[in-house]
């Protein structure tokens, strides 16, 4: 039995970023298949479907083959407890996506090694950025010929900014790909060879000392240069940069054939960080800490048709969760026990007793909470930082169809924003423009405001807008125009959605002393 310390010490919680169809779902499987926590993959479900009905929010779910139960993944390797987060791709995409990266303490950015770095990958890459998280890459499908592998390490260099070094390189790819020359374990893992003879051995150069068939491939021996130009011109490995998330280790693989996987894993856990503290208004909150404290980071509702129930996510940041225990709400200072939570894996809904620093649980929730929200056991009420704010990409201008209806519909409106599942923006003619970081935001908006709120609702769609805040919030409101709406957000702050990126050049032009901000750009 490990005792508290050693408990929170062996957490790993981690999400995956990646671009939809990289390979996050086959690399998720078999890690949870080393782990033992599925019988075989094709457990975790696809979301490969075509089109959906909207006649129910479980029924979206069920089309589209979104799995709720595999929100969190929970596996137990080598001692080490390790949670997988899921961030939902695809038109599901939404600020959840965002947020479950607040709940993490390490990401693993999935590169499909032909097609490089991908639009969503850049958008999930700039958040953990923002956290100063460590990154993990592994570039998949090396069964594929891609591309080159410096060109993938430019890429990673150029496009996110950020530098990396190669734990190890390919030797060859697709019909030709021979194995992984690892730097780190100083050793080849050849690709399609029996278990006993998979490992190669290298000498202290770094070579294969012993005969081996292998010495005689061109493959190889490019490969070999390479390293060389990397030992050379590339970045030192630095555990203490890793840490910070400035260097990003590349493992190189091919998930689909689990090749490559167990190594990143093992190197993986090695290097990924136990929880971290956490910033709150009363100080950093230690997870060694035996009181019990953690943040909500995302709601999810009606996952049970049958009870219309929501389930609040709790990333745990100190102490130990037990079931039945009594916590406060910091922000209204109510007290409540916590006699129903839940905690998911691949498969089932399993119920969970006990949760240290590092855990997420999930809790039934019928209204009380609101995403960021801290709970806490010990008498201090502090509140952990609030969440970041992420900016909308898609907006439409909404009204009630029946215009009876309206305090029906500001009352729905306004709980759903709370939720954070949507932005809500005012123009000066009180129009109410939503915006959403996804578009099945919207059609879920429009569902639950006429199920839970009975009020049918008109979208107009607005399309895509770039949105920017203004310093210090003064603006001339003549400013405004079709092609820079002016609003305000739900904290009376001026923003301006530009029709496009043009558009949004031109007014800086025009207009240089009106300094916008995006929040999500590193500040
Ligand atoms: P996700 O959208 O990121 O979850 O991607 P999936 O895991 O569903 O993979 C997308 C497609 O790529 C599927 O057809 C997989 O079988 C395929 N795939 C995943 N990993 C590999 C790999 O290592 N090699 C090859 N050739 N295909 C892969």
């Amino acid at each position: 039995m490990k005792n508290f310390i050693e408990e929170v010490s062996s957490r790993r919680t981690f999400a995956i970023i990646s671009h939809p169809d990289a390979g996050k779902t086959t690399l998720t499987e078999k890690l949870l298949l080393f782990g033992g926590a599925i019988r075989a993959a094709g457990t975790v479900k696809g979301k490969k479907t075509g089109k959906y009905a909207t006649s129910d929010w479980m029924e979206i779910e069920k089309q589209r083959g979104i799995s709720v139960t595999s929100s969190v993944m929970q596996f137990d390797y080598d001692g080490f407890r390790v949670n997988i987060l899921d961030t939902p791709g695809h038109e599901d995409f939404s600020e959840d996506t965002y947020r479950t990266l607040t709940a993490v303490d390490s990401a693993v950015m999935i590169i499909d090694a032909a097609k490089g770095i991908e639009p969503q990958t850049i958008k999930l890459f700039k958040v953990c950025r923002m956290r100063g998280i460590p990154i993990f890459t592994f570039i998949n499908k090396l069964d594929r010929v891609g591309k080159m592998p410096l060109e993938l390490l430019a890429e990673l260099e150029e496009v996110l900014g950020i530098e990396s070094y190669p734990m190890n390189w390919p030797i060859g790819m697709g019909k030709e790909f021979l194995g992984i020359y690892d730097r780190f374990y100083n050793r080849i893992e050849q690709f399609r060879v029996e278990e006993e003879d998979r490992f190669i051995p290298l000498n202290d150069d770094g070579e294969i000392a012993n005969n081996h068939p292998m010495q005689e491939s061109g493959l190889y021996m490019q490969a070999l240069e390479e390293i060389e130009l990397l030992n050379e011109a590339g970045n030192d490995f630095s555990k203490e940069r890793i840490a910070d998330g400035t260097l990003t280790p590349v493992f190189f693989g091919s998930a689909l054939t689990t090749f490559g996987v167990q190594t990143f894993l093992e190197t993986y856990l090695k290097f990924a960080p136990e929880p971290q503290p956490r910033h709150s208004n009363n100080g950093p909150v230690d997870p060694f800490n035996e009181d019990f404290s953690g943040f909500v980071f995302k709601i999810q509702a009606n996952m049970n048709p049958a009870h219309r129930d929501r389930i609040a996510f709790v990333r745990v940041c100190s102490g130990k969760f037990e079931r039945g225990m009594s916590v406060t709400l910091s922000r209204t200072g109510k007290s409540m026990k916590l006699s129903q939570s839940t905690q998911f894996l691949a498969d089932d809904r399993s119920t969970v007793d006990e949760a240290v620093s590092g855990d997420i649980i999930g809790l039934y929730d019928t209204g009380t909470y609101q995403i960021g929200d801290t709970i806490v056991s010990g008498k201090s009420l502090f509140q952990f930082d609030p969440l970041p704010q992420f900016t909308p990409d898609l907006y439409v201008r909404v009204t009630a169809k029946n215009v009876m209806k309206q305090k029906q519909f500001h009352k729905g409106i306004n709980q759903l924003v709370q939720e954070g599942a949507i932005q809500l923006f005012k123009t000066k003619y009180e129009d109410y423009i939503l915006g959403a970081v996804g578009q099945l935001q919207f059609e879920v908006f429009e569902h639950r405001m006429k199920n839970e709120y009975n009020v049918d609702v008109m979208i107009e769609h607005l399309g895509s807008k770039i949105a920017r805040w203004i310093e210090g919030n003064t603006v001339d409101e003549k400013l405004s125009s079709t092609r820079s709406m002016l609003v305000k957000d739900r904290f009376d702050r001026n923003v301006f959605l530009f029709e496009n990126d043009f558009a949004l050049r031109w007014f800086q032009d025009k207009n240089p002393d009106v300094k916008l901000y995006n929040p999500m750009d590193d500040r």
